[in-house]
């Protein structure tokens, strides 16, 4: 089919470069981090930072797989930064952070699959800012069970592993995950530490059918997952795969309704809508379900 040229209106957005934005980013390479918002060209930036959230991408930018998707450069990791964990902890601080999400590229490459470094980030935050809630957005660890336990461990705010897309795509989408593999890390989340919400996201566009979006709201509920987020695929390069269809803002709702209709304590749907986007609120509104 022919990719399709035009990208909707709903999907320009305007980009303005405040001072505070400016100085934020600075310290991001004072410290040699790496955060998703500004790798990923996350349109949601200046929002979130003003409403202090962010993500993190730990255990650097140099990804063992390569989804089809993902602008994150692959290849084979160099180092393991043991001091990665504290400085994530001191900008998050420093920039007075509510929410911090903790994601990473998959680093097949380490024994643990980086699990231990997850760990040690969730607790310098704890440590530094005991208020702060941190959420974790894990690889699969290669169905590792004490990989996710060390997770767990920590105690995140959320657990976070997302399918990416619907179950018949999943091979062609992403790279060496599994769909099951995914839903049971979910689950056996919730058999380790049943207290910890969990929280998947799918992206749209990318050649699913509606009965298919359906079945994955159906399984994830399954697997007893409180969030779910579902946003429009956008191709980075001409290298990834092309957008099959723009859902209309009016089908991300229609969508949000039909999750919660099924049980999930929040559904962010809409075309801009990333893992991340509005996860503070999760956190609200999963501690009060
Ligand atoms: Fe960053 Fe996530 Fe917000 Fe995008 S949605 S700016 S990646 S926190
Ligand atoms: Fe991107 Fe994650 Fe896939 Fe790596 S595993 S290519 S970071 S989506």
């Amino acid at each position: 089919s022919t990719p399709i040229e035009r990208k909707p209106d709903w999907l320009k957005i305007k980009l303005t470069t405040g001072e505070n934005y400016k100085e934020l980013k600075n310290m991001m390479r004072d410290k040699t981090l790496h955060t998703v918002c500004e790798e990923a060209k996350c349109p949601n930036i200046h929002e979130c930072w003003a409403n202090r959230t962010a993500t993190f991408m730990i255990l650097g930018d140099i990804c063992t797989r390569a989804c089809r998707f993902c602008a994150v450069t692959s290849g084979l990791p160099t180092e393991l930064d043991l001091q990665e964990p504290e400085r994530v902890a001191e900008a998050s601080e420093q920039m007075g952070l509510q929410h911090v999400v903790v994601t990473s590229v998959a680093r097949d490459d380490l024994a643990d699959g980086g699990a231990s470094i997850f760990a040690a980030t969730v607790l310098a935050i704890r440590q530094r800012m005991p208020f702060c809630s941190v959420e974790v957005l894990i690889p699969d660890f290669m169905g590792s069970e004490s990989s996710l336990r060390t997770v767990l461990d920590a105690k995140p705010d959320i657990l976070n592993h997302n399918v990416e897309t619907v179950e018949r795509l999943s091979d062609k989408v992403r790279s060496k995950a599994k769909y099951r593999r995914s839903l049971e890390l979910l689950a056996r989340s919730k058999q380790i530490a049943p207290g910890i919400p969990t929280k998947s996201s799918i992206m749209l566009g990318v050649g699913e059918e509606w009965s298919e979006i359906i079945q994955t709201m159906d399984d994830l509920r399954q697997v007893d997952c409180n969030i779910m987020t579902i946003g429009q695929y956008l191709q980075p390069t001409t290298k990834h795969l092309t957008v099959k269809k723009y859902y209309t803002p009016e089908q991300f709702a229609q969508l949000k309704a039909e999750g919660m209709k099924r049980g999930f304590s929040h559904v962010e749907s809409g075309p801009l809508v990333r893992s991340s986007y509005h996860a503070h609120e999760q956190v609200k509104s999963s501690q009060r379900a």
